[in-house]
Protein backbone atom coordinates (compact mmCIF):
# COMPACT_ATOMS: atom_id res chain seq x y z
CA UNK A 1 0.00 0.00 0.00
CA UNK A 2 1.52 3.97 -0.66
CA UNK A 3 0.96 6.37 1.05
CA UNK A 4 2.03 10.26 0.79
CA UNK A 5 3.29 12.75 3.09
CA UNK A 6 0.57 14.80 4.25
CA UNK A 7 3.16 17.71 4.34
CA UNK A 8 5.28 18.00 1.24
CA UNK A 9 3.54 14.70 -0.88
CA UNK A 10 6.37 12.53 -1.46
CA UNK A 11 5.54 8.92 -1.20
CA UNK A 12 6.25 6.95 1.80
CA UNK A 13 6.33 3.11 1.47
CA UNK A 14 5.80 2.60 5.52
CA UNK A 15 3.25 4.12 7.46
CA UNK A 16 4.21 6.76 9.59
CA UNK A 17 2.41 8.18 12.54
CA UNK A 18 0.48 11.66 10.83
CA UNK A 19 1.16 10.34 7.39
CA UNK A 20 4.48 11.94 7.25
CA UNK A 21 7.55 10.93 5.48
CA UNK A 22 10.60 10.66 7.98
CA UNK A 23 11.97 13.88 7.58
CA UNK A 24 8.71 15.92 7.81
CA UNK A 25 7.64 14.11 11.01
CA UNK A 26 10.37 14.65 13.28
CA UNK A 27 10.32 18.24 12.24
CA UNK A 28 6.77 18.21 13.31
CA UNK A 29 8.00 15.87 16.76
CA UNK A 30 10.64 19.19 17.37
CA UNK A 31 8.09 21.86 16.83
CA UNK A 32 4.95 20.09 18.83
CA UNK A 33 7.15 19.00 21.77
CA UNK A 34 7.80 21.15 24.16
CA UNK A 35 5.28 24.50 24.86
CA UNK A 36 6.70 27.95 25.09
CA UNK A 37 5.47 27.74 27.88
CA UNK A 38 7.33 24.96 29.46
CA UNK A 39 10.48 25.68 27.77
CA UNK A 40 9.87 29.29 30.37
CA UNK A 41 9.33 26.91 33.16
CA UNK A 42 12.72 24.89 32.12
CA UNK A 43 14.71 28.12 32.11
CA UNK A 44 13.43 29.36 35.04
CA UNK A 45 13.96 26.28 37.01
CA UNK A 46 17.45 26.31 35.33
CA UNK A 47 17.99 30.27 36.50
CA UNK A 48 17.13 28.79 40.11
CA UNK A 49 19.59 25.73 40.05
CA UNK A 50 22.59 28.01 39.15
CA UNK A 51 21.61 30.20 41.93
CA UNK A 52 21.71 27.09 44.16
CA UNK A 53 23.90 24.88 43.39
CA UNK A 54 26.44 27.21 40.96
CA UNK A 55 25.96 24.72 37.87
CA UNK A 56 22.85 22.96 36.09
CA UNK A 57 22.42 19.18 35.49
CA UNK A 58 19.75 16.88 33.98
CA UNK A 59 19.73 14.99 37.12
CA UNK A 60 18.54 18.05 38.86
CA UNK A 61 16.14 19.86 36.58
CA UNK A 62 14.36 16.35 36.33
CA UNK A 63 13.74 16.28 40.14
CA UNK A 64 12.89 19.42 40.73
CA UNK A 65 10.72 19.55 37.96
CA UNK A 66 9.22 16.01 38.41
CA UNK A 67 9.81 15.06 35.06
CA UNK A 68 11.45 12.13 33.06
CA UNK A 69 15.26 12.73 31.74
CA UNK A 70 14.31 12.38 28.02
CA UNK A 71 11.72 14.89 28.37
CA UNK A 72 14.67 17.01 29.85
CA UNK A 73 16.73 16.58 27.28
CA UNK A 74 14.18 17.19 24.63
CA UNK A 75 13.56 20.92 26.14
CA UNK A 76 17.04 21.00 26.61
CA UNK A 77 18.08 20.81 22.79
CA UNK A 78 14.99 22.51 21.87
CA UNK A 79 16.30 25.56 23.72
CA UNK A 80 19.76 25.20 22.93
CA UNK A 81 18.27 25.31 18.93
CA UNK A 82 16.88 28.48 20.02
CA UNK A 83 20.13 29.84 21.06
CA UNK A 84 19.09 29.97 24.76
CA UNK A 85 21.03 27.48 26.63
CA UNK A 86 24.61 26.18 25.73
CA UNK A 87 24.79 22.49 26.57
CA UNK A 88 27.17 19.92 25.57
CA UNK A 89 25.92 16.43 25.38
CA UNK A 90 26.83 14.95 29.15
CA UNK A 91 28.42 18.15 30.68
CA UNK A 92 26.38 21.13 32.45
CA UNK A 93 23.79 23.71 30.99
CA UNK A 94 24.81 27.15 31.25
CA UNK A 95 22.09 29.72 30.39
CA UNK A 96 23.25 32.10 27.57
CA UNK A 97 20.98 35.24 29.10
CA UNK A 98 21.02 35.49 33.08
CA UNK A 99 19.60 38.94 33.53
ZN1 LIG B 1 7.35 14.93 3.93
Amino acid sequence: MNHTCNKCGKNITYGTKYHLCRECYEKEKFKEIPSKETLQEYLKTMYILKKQNGNIRVTDIANKMNCSKPSVNKAINNLKANSLVNYETYGTIELTDER
